[in-house]
């Protein structure tokens, strides 16, 4: 698919090369670093209604965006406590949170930790 005008703002203005999004502040050049705000595409995006996801999937970019989400998603996981004995430590509580998977048959995957000795595991429902 050839780019239109309209997404010259994705290219380097100083060589041409496709920027990379290595942070959610700047879409960088990796042959010269030149580095453009990324505010000043997201401004772009409404302008042409392309979306970013639009963009990513077009280019092929990292999905920086998601993976920003998932990591706040990640923290609003709602810890509970358990009375279950830690199998390495005997602390007599571990702390639970559950994650349900991408796909909905695969069920919900239940996360303990001991807050005591750190020791992780799962378990699938
Ligand atoms: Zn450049
Ligand atoms: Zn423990």
């Amino acid at each position: 698919m050839a780019y239109s005008r309209e997404q010259d703002f994705l290219f380097c203005s100083m060589c041409g090369t496709l920027l990379s999004f290595n942070s959610v502040e700047f879409a960088e050049c990796r042959s010269c670093g030149f580095k453009r705000n990324a505010r000043e595409i997201e401004g772009k995006e409404i302008r042409y209604t392309i979306t970013a996801e639009d963009i990513r999937r077009e280019l092929k970019l990292e999905p920086f965006v998601i993976l920003e989400s998932a990591q706040i998603e990640e923290e609003k996981v709602r810890r509970a406590v358990v009375n279950e004995t830690c199998p390495q430590c005997n602390n007599p509580q571990l702390e639970y949170y559950t994650k349900q998977l991408r796909s909905a048959d695969e069920g919900q995957t239940v996360f303990y930790e001991c807050p005591k000795c750190g020791y992780k595991y799962s378990q699938n429902t």
